[in-house]
């Protein structure tokens, strides 16, 4: 399969064929799909479109050394669809501008080809056309179409004095993954799990949605940069600060014990590890407990706060206050994420 996938023996053209092929019918909402100028969707009554980009960059946003060329197909979707499901929608249809080195090897092509198609399967949102260049390393960037019913769009200036702070999943497994393939700890079974929660993040694509279409929420994020980070856009965005409690962040089984063993700083990594593309959102204070939105959700979920007419953010263990994290994460200046131990 991978040697009819050569890009030295197809060109551009048969690339792009290719591609087509394997991605199959745009389906039923798309007039066109992959092989015209451009694809045409029909739009629906009484929904408002989302539309999001994000691009991975070789030696930027990932490292061959460290991933692989499926998981890379695979999070270059998903973490577009992760920001159509944090705005309430459903995805539509993507499109791909796709640049690698003239002498990419088939069979890294093939890998990235059926790691991306196979999410987009999963996520049902068709491949709908894109862009084929060369380029002098990886580029991937995708922009995702979906779509939410009119008003109901989740939207970061939405918060309220007084809302509880929730999120799904657990945090900063992504980020542990990292540390641990970036020093090249990856022998036992939980260490595994967590390069692949690196590698492979699930987003829960049905949460935000349901949240929209039930009214639950009016605010949510994907947290994407780190949880104190995104949580900081909602806060800035809706001009209110938040009293987090560190002993409700969620973690994985086995995330404290690795962190231990490694020396790592759990907290740390909870709190500003990004990538884990879990959904963070706010209820109103007369919302259902957690317990009751969780099984309502089908997902795991976590109250981890609650929002203050103050500015900023307050750790908390029970009532005592540990410090201020008002800060949020900086791209430009990173955290120490080891302990001192
Ligand atoms: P044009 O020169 O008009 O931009 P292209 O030759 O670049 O056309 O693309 C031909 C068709 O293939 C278009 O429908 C385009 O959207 C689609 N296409 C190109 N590259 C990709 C890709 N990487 N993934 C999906 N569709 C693609
Ligand atoms: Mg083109």
């Amino acid at each position: 399969m991978a040697r009819n996938f050569e890009p030295r023996e197809l060109g551009e053209f048969g690339l792009i064929e290719s591609i087509r092929r394997r991605a199959g019918p745009a389906g039923r909402r798309w007039v066109l799909g992959i092989g015209d100028d451009a694809a045409v969707l029909r739009p629906a009554e009484g929904r408002d479109l989302v539309w999001t980009a994000d691009a991975l960059i070789e030696d930027v946003h990932f490292r061959w050394s460290t991933t692989d060329p499926k998981s890379l197909g695979h999070k270059a979707l998903a973490v577009n669809l992760s920001d159509v499901a944090a705005m309430g929608a459903r995805p539509l249809g993507f499109l791909l501008t796709l640049g690698f080195p003239g002498d990419t090897p088939g069979r890294r092509l093939d890998g990235f080809r059926s790691g991306l198609l196979a999410e987009a399967r999963g996520a049902a949102c068709p491949l709908v056309g894109g862009d084929t260049v060369r380029s002098p390393g990886w580029s991937l960037s995708i922009s995702a179409l979906g779509e939410v019913t009119r008003g109901a769009a989740l939207r970061r200036d939405r918060a309220r004095a007084g809302d509880r702070v929730l999120v799904t999943g657990s945090l900063g497994g992504s980020a542990l993954g990292l540390q641990l393939l970036e020093n090249g700890w990856t022998r036992t079974s939980t260490e595994k799990r967590f390069v692949r929660m690196h590698r492979r993040p699930k987003p829960p694509y049905e949460v935000g949605p349901r949240l929209a279409r039930a009214g639950l929420s009016r605010a949510a994020i994907d947290v994407s940069d780190g949880l104190l980070g995104d949580l900081g856009h909602i806060l800035s965005r809706s001009g209110v600060g938040a009293d987090l409690q560190l002993d409700r962040l969620p973690l994985a089984p086995g995330f404290r014990s690795v962190c231990a063993a490694r020396g790592f700083d759990p907290d740390a990594l909870a709190l500003r590890g990004g990538e884990d593309h879990q959904l963070l959102f706010t209820v109103r204070p007369d919302a259902p407990d957690a317990s009751v939105l969780a099984r309502r959700l089908d997902v795991r979920l976590s109250e981890i706060g609650v929002l203050r007419r103050e500015s900023g953010i307050r750790l908390f263990r029970g009532d005592t206050r540990v410090s201020s994290a008002s800060e949020g994460y900086d791209h430009f200046k990173p955290v120490p994420l080891r302990s001192d131990k």
